[in-house]
């Protein structure tokens, strides 16, 4: 059915990059009708610059939910690609063959050690890892300098194609019906009697239910409903080098060799607000970093560099909220995006259709910030 000739849904969901695409691909999976009102190419999408990580590792050492949650969406990812390439037929490149995170210092060492007992801890045993001294690493990964002390392993990462990935659910939401309206910039949203009503500056929409995935807008939207979604932008940079010969067996959080045997040079934690640009510091301290875990790499040439805005909440924790005074109306922000995919197609799909609470995603509410 073509756009304009409807205007009411069970489900709107603004944003259309990662996160919202997953949500629309498991809501739409069920036969309910919904739609994503997604805004312009010249804003903010994390989706279209991330690092493509698949990543427990550390995720949750202070924050024991996030742990249980990382490692539940990590585990589906096998499964939830296959499912994706079957429907879609599209690879999105998943290699979950462990991921290493080198530490360079004794502190790192210290802090990595730490982060991963308590990860551990949390899950029960769960999370299983491993603290690779120099020795043991330099045997798995021949390549590595003199300078690494050692680094933390884990099998349960991996990485993906980023860019395949949301090219495959935007191919799935089409599939399932979905109708995907790019273009339109929601202004305002407001409830109606039992419905929600969302104005773009072309027309509104209805719809029993709302779900805000609209990235770092998602701060100023959910206030038209009375939701408090904390989040700020944490620039990252990134850079991809020319195609070299495979030698990494396995994902790491400095260097990913992509299937096209580029390299994917990260990341830069930057608090500089609502600014995407490249800096030569920054990139100059990445490529350093990696050619001193690398030494082989110095020869290497970068081609291509960009930044791009993370969606960060204050404790780095995702946030699955439902208004409480809005029964109906959500707001999903997250910085992993792509390790969550497969749990927000599945268990975050289900909650906002069922409407029930998951205890697996209770902890996340936004009101904890409130206390
Ligand atoms: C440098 C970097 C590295 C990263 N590395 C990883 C990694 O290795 N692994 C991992 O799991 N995650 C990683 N991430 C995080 C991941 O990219 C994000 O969690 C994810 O992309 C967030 O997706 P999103 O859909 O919430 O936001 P976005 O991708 O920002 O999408 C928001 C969407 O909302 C739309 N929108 C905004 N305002 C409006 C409006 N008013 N009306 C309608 N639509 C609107 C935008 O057009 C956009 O399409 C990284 C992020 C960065 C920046």
């Amino acid at each position: 059915m073509p756009l304009q000739s409807r205007q009411n849904y069970d489900t709107l969901i603004v944003g259309g990059g990662l996160v919202g695409a997953a949500v629309a691909c498991g809501i739409a999976a069920t036969g309910a009708g919904v739609a994503v009102l997604d805004g312009g190419d010249r804003d903010f999408r994390a989706s279209r610059g991330n690092f493509g990580l698949v990543w427990v590792q550390g995720k949750g050492a202070d924050f024991p939910a996030y742990a249980r949650l990382s490692g539940v969406a990590a585990r589906q990812w096998a499964d939830f690609s296959a499912e994706l390439e079957d429907a879609t037929g599209i690879d999105v490149g998943l290699q979950q063959t462990g991921g290493y995170d080198f530490c360079l210092t004794g502190d790192e060492w210290q802090q990595r050690e730490w982060e991963m007992r308590q990860v551990a801890l949390h899950t029960g045993g769960e999370f299983e890892y491993q603290m690779l001294d120099a020795a043991e690493l330099r045997q798995r990964i021949p390549e590595v300098s003199g300078e690494v002390l050692g680094a933390s392993y884990s099998a349960a990462d991996g990485h993906v194609n980023p860019l395949y990935l949301l090219r495959a659910l935007h191919q799935r939401m089409h599939d399932l019906g979905v109708n995907y309206a790019p273009g339109q910039v929601v202004q305002a949203s407001r409830r109606h009697n039992d419905e929600y009503v969302v104005s773009t500056l072309q027309q509104d929409y209805r719809a029993a239910k709302l779900v805000f995935c609209a990235g770092l807008s998602n701060q100023r939207l959910c206030r038209d409903l009375d939701m408090h979604i904390p989040v700020q932008p944490l620039r990252g940079q990134l850079l991809i080098t020319d195609r070299v010969p495979v030698f990494l067996p396995a994902a790491t959080l400095q260097v990913r060799q992509t299937r096209e045997g580029t390299l994917q040079i990260g990341d830069s934690h930057e608090d500089v607000g609502l600014d995407e640009s490249t800096t030569l510091d920054v990139i100059t301290r990445l490529a350093q970093r990696a050619v001193r875990i690398f030494p082989h790499l110095a020869a290497v040439r970068v081609n291509r560099a960009w930044g791009a805005l993370r969606v960060m909440t204050p404790d780095g924790v995702p946030i699955y909220h439902q208004s409480a005074e809005h029964p109906g109306a959500y707001a999903i922000s997250c910085h992993s995006g792509v390790t969550l995919a497969a749990l927000h197609a599945r268990e975050i799909a289900n909650w906002i259709c069922s409407g029930a609470q998951d205890s697996l995603i209770a902890p996340f509410s936004a009101e904890r910030f409130n206390v």
